[in-house]
């Protein structure tokens, strides 16, 4: 098991309204979970709102070093997981 994994494991993920808009709930976090939207870019946490956000208002920015939250990190990696769970079963090897 690796550490991505393992780090994975102990947070929580929930689909929202849509596949791409996930809630997502770290064991730390002092406030309950987040909404992060995987298409805009964007989390509801003060960190994204109050200090990410601000430099993106001219549109959706492709999250990267710097301008992505732990939140919006964390739901991409879980999101690529899924998305090659389901690949992998569609070819056969699941
Ligand atoms: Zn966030």
């Amino acid at each position: 098991m690796n550490a991505v994994t393992t780090a994975l494991q102990a947070i929580e993920f929930r689909v929202h309204d849509a596949s791409t808009r996930i809630f997502v709930k770290r064991p730390g976090d002092k406030h309950e979970e987040q909404l992060v939207d995987l298409i805009s870019g964007e989390c509801s946490c003060e960190h994204y709102q109050f200090r990410i956000a601000p430099h993106h208002e001219r549109g959706r920015a492709r999250p990267e070093q710097g301008n992505q939250c732990i939140h919006i990190a964390l739901a991409r990696e879980w999101f690529l997981e899924k998305m090659l769970d389901a690949l992998e079963k569609a070819h056969g090897k699941g």
